[in-house]
């Protein structure tokens, strides 16, 4: 087997575990949009059963769950931007974000026949998506007015929370408190980082996400993490093991030189695989127990590893290019991006399964 992605639902389900421990009194609302970060999202979805609800971004990923008979809530993200959107969120008992006034007509002028419940987002700083504060108090009253709504909760989302230290989120935090406080509406602010940062946060409902999937949702130093555990494991094979000369270059534009007599491993895994082209020489990888660096440039099916602090490696062994020994968060730091990234762009020539 090559490209192989094993997701561990044992270590989803240790993840989700870890945030109810932290977070003992709030509702939890697994976030597990863009196919649960690259993990499957129906699979995840059984597998955090325990979650209060789910959110996605899209009503078509909820329309995807519903059809796996997921009857959970599931709060769309992103609400309803369309009169079809909104019929499908009717049909399918979904929450739904509100917010913008666009989406706002849309609720009003609509004939729907059941209560539904609405999630009215605002932007505290962040100048993603939401209404400005100034705005929010008249939203809300005609949120309450219109017949066809149901529950009413708020929320907002911060730009730094990957920073605990960072002013913004003070600021975010202050504002969303003020302009929350007199309404009896369930709140929610909370991303991972902000979980794992500080109880305040917490409020009646939390939204991890990459914390679900083992992933520290801090900046690198920034702030401490409970135990999780990495739900992906990437691995392949080596495909080939060659003998080079001080001087040979490796790979595509010839631009690593091997610096003396050594050994290079080839594996069989690349971009065309999510594997991310960005990776620089140096990237670790994990052959055997031993953190290996990568060298010469990402191709779209192989890369090549330095295999001299592991000569014994041979053709057919495991390489583990994240997930288990060797954190997602570090390969991204390599590649100039995010573990987020990373996980959400495996591509479907990997094999995945489930343990
Ligand atoms: C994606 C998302 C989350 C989850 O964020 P993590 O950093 O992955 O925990 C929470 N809330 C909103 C609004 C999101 O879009």
């Amino acid at each position: 087997m090559r490209a192989h992605a094993r997701i561990s639902l044992q270590a989803l389900r240790h993840n989700l575990q870890q945030v109810g421990e932290l977070a003992p009194a709030a509702r939890i609302m697994s976030v597990i949009k863009a196919n649960a970060y690259g993990h499957g999202m129906v699979e995840a979805a059984q597998a955090l059963a325990d979650s209060d609800s789910y959110a996605v971004a899209t009503v078509y990923e909820a329309v995807t769950l519903r059809q796996a008979a997921i009857d959970k809530k599931i709060i769309v993200l992103q609400g309803a931007s369309s009169r079809e959107e909104l019929l499908l969120a009717t049909e399918h008992k979904l929450d739904l974000a509100v917010h913008n006034h666009n989406q706002l007509h849309l609720l009003e002028s609509a004939e729907l026949t059941a209560g539904m419940d609405v999630w009215l987002k605002i932007d505290t700083g962040m100048h993603r998506l939401g209404f400005a504060i100034d705005d929010s108090h008249e939203v809300m009253a005609r949120l309450q007015q219109c017949p066809q709504v149901g529950a009413i909760r708020i929320m907002s989302h911060f730009a730094n929370a990957d920073d605990p230290g960072d002013e913004l989120n003070d600021k975010q935090w202050r504002d969303f408190l003020q302009v929350t406080t007199g309404h009896a509406a369930e709140r929610s602010i909370a991303n991972s980082a902000a979980i794992c940062a500080s109880k305040d946060y917490h409020l009646d409902w939390v939204r991890p996400g990459i914390m679900l999937y083992g992933v520290n949702p801090f900046l690198p130093g920034k702030g401490e993490t409970p135990s999780l555990q990495a739900v992906m494991t990437l691995s392949s094979r080596l495909l080939s093991v060659q003998q080079h000369r001080r001087g040979d270059t490796i790979g595509y534009g010839a631009s690593w030189a091997c610096p003396e007599d050594m050994p290079v491993g080839v594996v069989s895994i690349g971009y065309g695989d999510g594997y991310p082209r960005h990776a620089k020489p140096g990237t670790p990888v994990l052959i055997n127990g031993i953190k290996l660096p990568l060298v010469g440039r990402v191709s779209m099916d192989m890369i090549c590893v330095d295999l001299r602090q592991c000569p014994q490696a041979a053709i057919g062994d495991e390489v583990i290019l994240w997930g288990d020994g060797l954190a997602v968060e570090d390969v991204a730091l390599h590649a100039d991006t995010i573990g987020y990234e990373l996980l959400c762009k495996v591509t479907s020539r990997v094999e995945f399964s489930y343990v």
